[in-house]
């Protein structure tokens, strides 16, 4: 089951990130997690770690307007894509979620609360920090 507090933490590596939260960030932390966890309890799947959750202003890494930044994504650790490859379009709407291509999550799934629901993404290709998998070196 994911919590707010794993969200915030990134699973305990980045125990500083929760003060920056905002109740605003925490509310959609929250929105994240009832959704993410109907959709992992249909699937099944009964326990993931966080690889990234919220990424506070000093976070380097990602994405200026990534989701990640206001509490609204989360990736979780998912090498071989056993759990993304089930995370379809269908399911991905019925919990108002989208997640990005599996091209650019090389071991892990992104889901998150953005709309369009139900949305199978490419991140912003402009930045060589989102080279595909297999064009990365
Ligand atoms: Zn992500």
């Amino acid at each position: 089951m994911l919590t707010v507090d794993r969200l915030l933490t990134s699973d305990g590596k980045f125990p500083k990130r929760a003060a920056f939260a905002d109740d605003t960030i925490k509310a959609n932390l929250a929105l994240l997690c009832g959704r993410v966890n109907a959709l992992l309890s249909e699937l099944g799947v009964g326990s993931v770690r966080v690889s990234s959750g919220y990424r506070d202003p000093s976070v380097k890494k990602g994405a200026l307007k990534s989701a990640h930044r206001v509490g609204m994504a989360v990736d979780l650790v998912d090498a071989g894509h056993a759990i993304s490859r089930r995370c379809t379009k269908e399911l991905l709407l019925k919990y108002q979620l989208r997640r990005e291509d599996d091209d650019y999550t090389a071991t892990w799934v992104h889901l998150d609360s953005r709309m369009p629901y139900g949305s199978i993404f490419k991140p912003w290709l402009e930045s060589n920090r989102y080279l595909r998998a297999s064009e990365r070196g």
